[in-house]
């Protein structure tokens, strides 16, 4: 065994809310496993080695914290944006929230901060989620990609499918009931396709099962007040759905 590994401290108690996620991350392995009809240890076959017998199952280990996801993601040198970062923005929030926010990816503000949506975009979206009786810390903030593009310019191919298998395991742990996609990059990239989000936004989307709902980004809503009344029909909805779960 690696000695790194050993515990340094026997008598070491990990913090509450470390143990927390872990149960919870247990629990959502095991209900995946049950599920997939995984559940219990595979009865030995007691038929012969040769005999044909069908392939089995094949499932990815999912990651149960997004402590693992972002240790996973490490010093992450992937893609060529690492070269021009201040820092990976992972996302923040709630790792149970029944309601995630995607964005595109960190600005300047998030760059120096750490944290996704801090800046004047970040204050508009903390109203937003206010204006649906929701709070920051109750919901759960990530974006397409983690690290800041150069002079905020958008997000490439190659950036985009190195990055996007860490949002998507931020999702498989979180598991949310509702997804807001904000913005055309978030909605287009998650729902792969080019549709126009004048046309995605106001109606969920299946997302893996999840309902996502496409609004426009606060960026966009900065430069272009008329567009609240829009964001504030979707946010409506997203609330009238939050109140079923
Ligand atoms: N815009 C985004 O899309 N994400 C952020 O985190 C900040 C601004």
């Amino acid at each position: 065994m690696n000695p790194k590994s050993q515990p340094s401290n026997l008598g070491h108690v990990p913090p509450l809310a470390e143990l927390r996620d872990l149960v919870v991350g247990l629990r959502h392995h095991l209900e995946e496993e049950k599920r997939l009809g995984l559940e219990g240890w595979p009865k030995r076959s007691s038929s012969p080695r040769h005999k044909a017998s069908p392939q089995p199952l094949v499932v990815s280990a999912s990651p149960i914290t997004l402590e693992a996801v972002r240790e996973e993601l490490g010093d992450c040198r992937r893609c060529k944006l690492h070269s021009t970062r201040t820092q990976i923005v992972f996302g923040s929030g709630n790792p149970q929230a029944k309601l995630v926010f995607v964005g595109e990816g960190p600005g300047r503000d998030e760059d120096k901060q750490g944290q996704p949506f801090v800046g004047l975009a970040g204050q508009l979206l903390t109203k937003i989620i206010q204006a649906i009786q929701l709070t920051r810390e109750e919901v759960y903030i990530a974006n397409i990609i983690k690290c800041r593009p150069p002079g905020n310019r958008n997000p490439e191919p190659d950036e985009i499918s190195t990055c996007e298998p860490f949002l998507i395991k931020q999702l498989e742990v979180i598991r949310p009931k509702l997804i807001c996609a904000l913005g055309t990059f978030a909605a287009q990239t998650l729902l792969k396709t080019e549709e126009k989000i004048s046309l995605l936004r106001g109606k969920f989307h299946p997302y893996q099962g999840i309902p996502l709902m496409p609004t426009y980004h606060p960026a966009f809503l900065l430069r272009n007040s008329n567009y609240k009344r829009d964001v504030w029909e979707d946010m409506k909805k997203i609330k009238r759905e939050y109140e079923q779960l």
